[in-house]
Order: C-alpha cells, then structure tokens, then sequence
C-alpha cells in the first residue's frame, strides 16, 4: 500500500470526495507504520489501526447550521414566541452548529423538520469539526463571562439571577468552580444561563495541576555534563542516540527539562515518554511551570475529546512538549528535535497485543527518520541498552551520585529461613522490618512496602487431597481476593465464589496459602493499628485516576505506609519516604523465562531508590528466601554494573539478547491437538533451521491454557536481523497457505515475557 500519482494498469474510478483536509498520519508517521510491519513482522492494517486511536478521535462530524436566510428567519422569530419544532430547532441553531444527535435528544421528530427547512435553504449540513459542548464540561475547566440580561419575561431562579448579578459586577470570565466556592449552586446556574444565552460559557484546556512547583535548580556538574552532550547533539539537527544511565535520586527529570527547553530554544519540538504509571499530576506540574501551555498531555485517563483537543493542539503547533505513554510515540509531532524515553527498561513500553511493538525501539526509529536527538534514560537500562552503549551505538551518559551527594540508602537482606528458625513462626514481616516500621511512625516518616503480588491468598488449596483451585479457562490457580469476596483469575478475569469445600473431594479442610499485597495490608492493620496505611496496586487503582489520586494522598502526608505492587516503585520521587520494605523479594525469580532475572534486579533496584531521596537517609530491608540469589545479592548492593557484568556471561552462553535477535512464534487453538498440530507443522518449516538460527520447540507454553485456548510455542534466536525477519516471513507465509486462523499465529519479536 502507498500513496502515489501513477495511472495503474486497469480501470479505476474517480475520487467522490476526500474526507480529512489533510491526512490524519503524515509522511513520518506512514513510513514509521512501514517500519513497525517489517520489523515486527506484523500486517500493515493492523499497525495504522494501532496508530489510530490517538488520531481517529478527532474525526470530523456532521453539524447542521442557520445559512444567512435562517438568520433573518430567526430574527423574525423572536419577536412572536413560536413553539413548532421548526423554530425550536433555528432558535437552537442560533447559538451554534448541532449535530444530528444533539437535535434529536432535544426535539422530537427533528429529522422530518430538517429536511425542510433545509429544502427551505434556512439550514445547512456541513462537515465540522464538532466544538466540545460546553454545557457538559466539569466545573473546574469551565469559565462564565457575562453577556446580557435576559428579556424581562425569562424567570430566573435565585441562583441564577444571583450569579448573573456578580458576572455583570465583574466582566470577564470566571472559573465556574471558584464561583461556586462562593455561591450556591453556582455550576447549575452556569449551565442554565448558558443555555439561555445570557453568559458565555468556555471550556479551559487541560490546566496544569498546582501545588509542584519548585524552585528551578543549578544543574550540578554531572547533570551540566550531560546536558551539553544532548545540547550540543540537538543543535546539529542530526540524529543521535543517548543512553542516561543515573542512579535513582541523580536528577534526570532535571536534564530532560534542560534539554527540552533548549530544543525549543533551537526552534525544534519535544517528545518525552513515560510508562503509564509514572505519568503523575506531580510529573505533569513540573512540565507545565516550564513550559506552559505549550505542554500537551497524552494520558489514557482522559476522555475522547480532550485528547482530541491535545492532538489537534501537536499537530499545529500550539503544543511543542507532548509528554505522553507508549502511543503518545505516534503524536503528530511537527519539527522534532528531540525524543526522550524515561525509564527505557520499563515492560509497560512493549504493547502485549497486535502489533506488538516496543514504544521505546520505534522512538529511536522515529527519531532517526526525523534527524532527532534520543535520550534513553534510567537507573537500571536494559541488557540491550546498555550492551548499545558499550558498544558505541548510543553515547553513554552517567550521573552517578545521587544530588546533593545525598548516599544511596543502606540495604539490609533479611534471610526469611533463618527468621523463620529464630522465631517459630511464618509470619508476613521479619523482625527488623517490623521495628523499623515502628521507628518511622514515631518519626512521623513515610514507608513504603513493596509485594509483587495482588489479591489476599495466592491460592486455595485442599488439605486432604490435594487439589488447587484452578481456573476453567486457563492452567492457572485463582486468587483469593477477600474484599471482593471471589476467587479471580488474573489471566483472563473468571470470577467465582469463595469455595467452603473442595470443589473435587467436597472436604471441609479448604486451606488459603501464599501472601498478596490485600494480605500484607490487612496484617499491617492488625500490626500497627494507629498507622494510616493505603494500598496501591491494579485492585485499588481500578478507576480512572485512581492511582494518581492514591499517589498524591500518600505524597502528601495522609498516609504513613504505602503498600502495593509494582507500581510503587516506579519513578516516584516522595522525599519523606525514609524506608522500603520488600516483603517478599523472590516472587518473579522462579518465572520460566529469560529476563526474569534482569526483572527482578530492576524492580528491588527501583523500589530501593524510592528512600530517602530527601534531607533524611533512606533504609531498604529486602526479606527473601533467597539471599544467594546474584540477582538479589546485588539489588541490595545497588551494583548495576556487577548485575550486567554477570547476567551478560548468561546471556552469551545461552545466546539470548542482546546477543541474538529474537522472536517467540505462538501458535493458539481451542482444541489442544489442534494446537499441538499445527506447532509441529511449523516445527517441520523451521527444520533443519538455516544458518545462524536457533529454534527451541514446540513446546507446551508456560500457560499452556489461556483463556480457552491451547498454546504452543517456537523460540527463534537469530544471530542477525536479517535472517530472522526472513524466516519469520515464511512462518506467516506457511500460516496464510494453510489458511489457519487469523488468530492462530502470534509473533513476537524482541519478546519480553515468554508467558
Ligand atoms: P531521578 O529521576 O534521577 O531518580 P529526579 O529527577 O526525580 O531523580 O530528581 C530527584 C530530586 O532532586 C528531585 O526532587 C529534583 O527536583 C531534585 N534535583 C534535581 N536536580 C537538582 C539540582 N541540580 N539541585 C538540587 N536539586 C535537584
Ligand atoms: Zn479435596
Ligand atoms: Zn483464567
């Protein structure tokens, strides 16, 4: 597929009519989606459909509007009040273009009428792009400002005639939402006015959350270092590839700022990146004290039509600094200078369905193609990062103290054998992490404790015969999460009640096993009774900005102990935050899959940077069963470097990246001799492999079942690029001439998780 002038060799027929002014994907963006299908060896439709959501949503609409006849029509009108549709409907033209919907919520058989009065030429029907209806804006981004008053036979209610009277004792637009600090039912009034027309109501952009500003600090020498590089790299309007490795605490928000800031300087525009969950108010604000309303914010939890508002904002320029999660890598960012990718180790950046690409892999491509500088930037970089920069594909930036020459937090590993040979007892918390949660409250200083693991028990298991509680779509065992009262699966969300019997021997002897972070938040409770404590995980934060708003509580001082998974340790920078407790460090190790080392080495490592990023000195107490694990053992040292010094001598040994290319080749069915066939057809194409390719498989998949479907899987390593995308082509060949489902195969290339 393309765009192009050439008259093709067989009939064809003339265009009707071009429905965008100008195409939602730009020349960029198209040969980006050409290099996403190649490499990912995925299909072209699949991928611009995968571009799309962020552009589709701007999508003109039909709206109808009062030609100049109707104009005079209405102007008539007003003089004899008129209840017929037809006039309802020009008097609600008036005040605006309609779309179709909106005319027929509010007056019946309105089709009919329309036809009419526009046979009638007193209406039109134009494509527009539809204005955002003020009306249904909430009050914080809503402004009033006084028109007139209403002619003297409209009765107003109290609040009504009270807000008009202030608008008219004070012109220019106020916030709805502090007006209705002041008077009451201010907001309702607003809107009622509004619809009246004797206010003008307006909505705000997207604001900037207040209250995280700080002082702008001198970059200390480190941080003056890197800048420059990147600085320097903008300004040659070449592309170039940074790799920004800095401990956790080291500043790096403060040179991606610089850096932005002088991009701009240099007349060019800023993408930054972020995984979701670092994408915070407190982030946000820090964008917006420097730059204004120049920064568009691409963030999931914002509906349809404000991101709508902040594509349209990119693509014209009003907004030079897009800051956004993986998609926000396909904003139509004009004139692009310089992409940053924060937190580059980060899974959340490989999109888990089709097409399966890694955000931060196609910002360097995209980066590339527009002659732009890429920054990749993290305390704890990827193999393959780091492997690049070594090896002089990135330039390697390091920051390696944290500022102020504030110290690394201490780091004690409690062997949780050992405590449980001292103490007699299994309990959730060691000793030492217990005393040391006591002496912060005293203190009034915050923890945060991580466990990687959600729901109450890890699963249910039968005394007398053994069985475990499995889910009947997948081979995986349910969780017991107590405050919802069900069993859940967390592969594809089945759902059932709590068994009082085992389900296959009926025996009462029904036992809960295995600690979540529900669990670990009960116990604390039960621990540490006057301690305020908040949970943070995929449970609590289910609603839309729900975490943001569990974040920001903590962050400011409502709670003493944050519990929660994963998603405490990212990125956030809490200064009262002067200890972190992993309670159960080993969780993630014993996955079967190449990188679960490295992954457990990046999570203890960040949420070991989460203490005492402030004026106080952090502590970490990691529990485990494991204290031998090297991937431990080094986590509490802090010790990136002895972590990729060894994990690289695996990797070599074992040819896994980033000394081979790689690619996982699922094959799915719901019946499992289905699956198993077609795996060992694919099997027979890959043999005997070519030069340069290994091939591990068929083999049953780690989850064999997921949701009602059987999966096998084929592990390719490449030693180049090349052959692997050849081969991967003849996979999907194979699969298209046997005419398999569209479903059957998943490829995934540069695989982060073999699950
Ligand atoms: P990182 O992302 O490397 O973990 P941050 O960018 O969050 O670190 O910075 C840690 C803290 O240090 C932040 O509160 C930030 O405002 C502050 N900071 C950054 N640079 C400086 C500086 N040069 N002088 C003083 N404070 C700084
Ligand atoms: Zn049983
Ligand atoms: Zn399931």
């Amino acid at each position: 597929m393309r765009a192009h002038n050439d008259q093709p060799p067989y009939d064809t027929r003339g265009v009707l009519k071009l429905l965008d002014d100008e195409p939602v994907l730009d020349a960029e963006l198209l040969k980006l989606a050409h290099w996403i299908a190649d490499y990912y060896c995925a299909p072209l439709g699949e991928v611009l459909k995968g571009m799309l959501p962020l552009s589709g949503e701007v999508r003109q609409t039909k709206l109808y509007s009062l030609t100049s006849l109707g104009q005079d029509v209405v102007r008539q009108l007003r003089t004899d009040v008129q209840t017929d549709t037809a006039s309802s409907i020009l008097m609600l033209l008036e005040k605006r273009p309609r779309s179709a919907e909106f005319l027929t919520k509010e007056q019946k058989n309105s089709q009919s009428t329309l036809r009419t009065l526009m046979k009638r030429g007193w209406v039109v029907l134009e494509e527009k792009q539809e204005e955002r209806d003020p009306l249904r804006a909430s009050a914080e981004r809503l402004r009033a400002e006084f028109i007139g008053r209403p002619s003297t036979d409209v009765r107003l209610k109290k609040g009504e005639r009270e807000l008009l009277a202030f608008l008219e004792l004070h012109p220019g637009p106020h916030n709805v939402a502090a007006l209705a600090k002041q008077l009451k039912r201010a907001s309702e009034a607003a809107r009622s006015l509004g619809r009246q027309g004797s206010i003008r109501l307006e909505v705000e952009g997207i604001s900037a959350p207040s209250g995280y500003e700080r002082p702008i600090p001198v970059l200390n020498a480190h941080q003056e270092e890197a800048f420059r590089a990147i600085e320097s790299a903008v300004s040659a309007s070449q592309f170039q590839a940074f790799l920004l490795q800095g401990v956790t605490g080291s500043g790096k928000t403060e040179v991606y700022l610089r850096s932005i800031e002088a991009t701009l300087t240099l007349g060019r525009n800023a993408l930054l990146l972020v995984p979701e969950i670092a994408l915070t108010p407190a982030m946000a604000g820090q964008f917006f004290q420097r730059f204004g309303k120049q920064v568009a914010i691409l963030h999931s939890a914002f509906g349809n039509a404000e991101r709508a508002d902040q594509w349209r904002r990119i693509r014209n320029g009003q907004a030079r600094v897009v800051v956004g999660t993986r998609s926000g890598v396909f904003a139509p960012v004009q004139k692009l200078g310089l992409v940053i990718i924060d937190e580059e180790h980060d899974g959340s950046y490989k999109q888990g369905e089709n097409p399966r690409y890694h955000g931060r892999d196609v910002a360097l491509m995209r980066a590339k193609e527009a002659g732009a500088v890429a920054v990749l930037g993290s305390a704890t970089p990827s193999m393959e990062s780091r492997y690049n920069a070594d090896h002089g594909k990135y330039q390697f930036l390091r920051l390696p103290e944290r500022i102020a020459r504030r110290p690394m937090p201490e780091v004690d590993i409690v062997d949780m054998r050992a405590e449980f040979l001292e103490t007699k007892q299994s309990g959730t918390f060691s000793r030492k992490l217990m005393e040391c949660m006591k002496e912060r409250l005293e203190k009034k200083e915050q923890t945060m404790l991580l466990l990687n693991r959600r729901g109450f028990s890890s699963f249910v298991m039968c005394r007398a015969c053994g069985e475990r509680l499995q889910c009947p779509n997948c081979s995986v065992v349910l969780t017991h999460h107590r405050r919802d009262r069900r069993m859940l699966c967390h592969y594809c969300n089945y759902a059932q009640k709590i068994p009082s019997q085992c389900p296959s021997c009926e025996s009462d002897y029904i036992q809960f096993l295995g600690t979540g972070s529900e669990r670990v938040e009960d116990e604390l409770h039960q621990h540490l009774p006057t301690a305020r404590i908040a949970r943070l995980d995929r449970d609590s934060a289910s609603g839309k900005g729900a975490y943001e708003h569990i974040l920001g509580a903590f962050r400011n001082g409502n709670a003493d102990i944050l519990v929660g998974t994963q998603m405490i340790a990212k990125g956030h920078d809490i200064p009262n935050v002067t200890l972190v407790g992993v309670v159960l460090a080993d969780i993630g190790l014993s996955m079967p899959d190449f990188r679960a080392a490295e992954r457990s080495f990046q999570l203890l490592t960040q949420a070991a940077g989460r203490s005492g990023r402030g004026d106080m000195p952090g502590r970490v107490i990691v529990q485990t069963l494991n204290p031998d694990h090297y991937a431990i053992r080094l986590a509490a040292e802090q010790n990136y470097e002895g972590f990729y010094g060894k994990e690289l001598e695996f990797r070599k040994w074992l040819r896994y990246p980033p000394y081979a290319a790689c690619a996982n080749v699922l094959v799915r069915a719901s019946q499992q001799e289905e699956a198993m066939r077609m795996s060992t057809e694919l099997g027979y194409v890959l043999t005997p492999p070519p030069q340069g390719l290994r091939v591990l498989g068929p083999a049953e998949a780690p989850v064999l079942r997921l949701k009602n479907e059987f999966r096998y899987q084929i592990l390719l390593k490449a030693a180049g690029r090349g052959i692997l995308r050849e081969v991967l082509k003849n996979v999907r060949e194979f699969a298209d001439s046997r005419k398999w489902n569209a479903t059957a195969l998943v490829i995934d290339v540069d695989p982060i998780s073999l699950m």
